[in-house]
């Protein structure tokens, strides 16, 4: 069976280009970056390409760059890093409710050792509101990290007026741009962002890989030790093979983003059209236009998303639901409960979300299987059938 992956905010499928760059590095350039010899030197320069990509692409310069082992790593650096580096101004910290788990969590356990952590609501599209957050800052306040975009909603936060703010009042910001780099513009000067995170498996690229940029003199503290690598701040060994393939994700990226992003626009637009037209009582989940072009995540009332997800699994259709995202929990997503959505309905929402190589094919099946299933799982739900029931009555 001909399998549909629309699950690219989980992970993309590496590309070909990325997945030859990878291997070349195992098999040829496996010095280490960090000696003087003609291996290290070639395993050297492959990195500091890498370190260019990325820099350009945000507009940072390339000492902005420090290597890390993913999304998880360079939010749990930022976070800690500049909530330990400016204990002496103050222990306060703000960022939202829809943050990913790599900053909620860390913000918990910064909690436990004494900093104090606000954590801001959205409103019914999943958006921060930019006055409670200029509210929300205090003197004591030395860190706010707020997601470009959501990877569940695809809802894009309001970054520039956030930075603005954060310079105006002193405050250093940190963004984890995870589902928006190599999708959507992003320069830190205009956006006035001090340290932002990148994860290299959500852009086509291999897993166990990402970067933090940070702002020349944001005032951070080291959280791991060891050599003397990425400026001390993350010391290791370099995966080379990894940042190598970041590099070429990053240099693909870059080539088309315009049109890839106008291209997943049109596929997504076209699955939701057809699914409002096929599918009764649902409803969208994010802001309606100002949202990722490659993520739609949707609501089916009288269904369990989990079932949905097995059943679509069934025809080879591959999406993630409204639970949180790692599949062994069944708890009904913080997201969708921060943008005031009921356990219930959030338990039947799965969330769509597009890539290179999706075309309008893929979606024309879905768009055929989806009200079928759909229609299969609310024959059976008592829910529904009372429903419809008290819809006849009211008749
Ligand atoms: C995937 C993701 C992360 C985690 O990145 P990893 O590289 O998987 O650790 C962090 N933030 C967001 C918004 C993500 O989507």
């Amino acid at each position: 069976m001909k399998r549909i992956y629309l699950d690219h905010n989980a992970t993309t499928p590496v590309h070909p280009e990325v997945a030859d760059q990878v291997c070349r590095c195992l098999r040829e350039d496996f010095g280490n970056a960090g000696t003087l010899y003609s291996y290290g030197r070639e395993a050297k320069k492959l990195v500091d390409d890498a370190r260019e990509k990325v820099a350009t692409l945000i507009g940072a310069r390339k000492e902005e760059i420090l290597f890390t082992s993913g999304g998880t790593e360079s939010d749990n650096m930022a976070v800690r890093g500049v909530a330990y580096g400016n204990i002496n101004k103050g222990r306060h910290i703000l960022t939202s409710t829809i943050e990913h788990h790599a900053v909620l969590e860390t913000c918990k356990a910064l909690e436990k050792e004494g900093f104090e952590v606000a954590y801001l609501p959205v409103d019914e599209y999943g958006t921060i509101k930019v006055d409670e957050l200029k509210n929300a800052i205090r003197s004591d306040t030395t860190l706010i990290s707020i997601m470009h975009a959501n990877n569940e909603t695809g809802s894009i936060q309001p970054v520039s007026e956030i930075g603005r703010i954060a310079k105006e009042k002193g405050v250093t910001f940190h963004t984890d741009t995870v589902q928006t780099f190599g999708k959507i513009v992003i320069n830190v000067d205009e956006m006035n962002i001090d340290l932002l995170s990148i994860s290299a498996h959500k852009l086509h690229g291999p897993k166990g890989v990402g970067a933090l940029y940070v702002r020349k003199g944001v005032k951070m503290k080291p959280v791991m030790f060891g050599g003397h690598q990425e400026r001390k701040m993350r010391p290791g060994t370099h995966n080379v093979p990894g940042i190598a393939g970041l590099g070429k994700a990053v240099e693909i990226a870059a080539s088309d983003m315009e049109e890839e992003g106008e291209k997943l626009l049109r596929v997504r637009e076209r699955l939701w059209e057809g699914i409002k037209k096929n599918i009764p009582h649902i409803r969208l989940n994010g802001h309606p236009t100002v949202r990722l072009s490659n993520t739609l995540n949707i609501s089916f009332e009288f269904v369990e998303g989990e079932s949905l997800i097995l059943s679509l699994d069934d025809h080879g259709i591959c999406v993630a639901s409204g639970s949180a995202c790692t599949s062994d929990s069944l708890e009904p997503s913080h997201v969708l409960l921060a943008m005031g959505c009921v356990p219930e309905v959030a338990h039947g929402s799965l969330r769509f979300s597009f890539g290179r190589g999706n075309t309008e094919e893929e979606i024309d099946f879905v768009i055929q299987a989806l009200p079928k299933v759909v229609g299969r799982m609310r024959s059976m739900s008592p829910l529904y059938r009372e429903f419809l029931k008290k819809q006849k009555e009211s008749a």
